[in-house]
C-alpha cells in the first residue's frame, strides 16, 4: 500500500537533511515528489519509493496521521 501523502502535508524523516532539519513540506505528488525542507527552504525532487522509505511521521493540518 502506498503511503497516504498529500500536497501540503508535513513529513518528518528518519534521517536529517544536511542542514540538521528533519521536517519537509510536500509541494507536489506523483511518481516523483517535490518536497521542501522547512528548516533551510531547499527544495528537493525525490521518487515516491525513496521518500516512503524515509518517512517517519506524516502531519496534516497540525495533526499526525497514521501511515
Ligand atoms: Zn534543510
Amino acid at each position: 500500500m502506498p503511503l497516504n501523502l498529500q500536497v501540503n502535508d508535513q513529513i518528518i524523516t528518519k534521517k536529517n537533511h544536511p542542514c540538521g532539519g528533519n521536517t519537509f513540506e510536500i509541494l507536489r505528488t506523483g511518481i516523483d515528489f517535490r518536497i521542501k525542507c522547512t528548516t533551510c527552504e531547499k527544495q528537493i525532487w525525490i521518487t515516491r519509493a525513496n521518500l516512503e522509505k524515509r518517512v517517519k511521521k506524516i502531519v496534516r493540518d497540525g495533526v499526525e496521521v497514521p501511515k
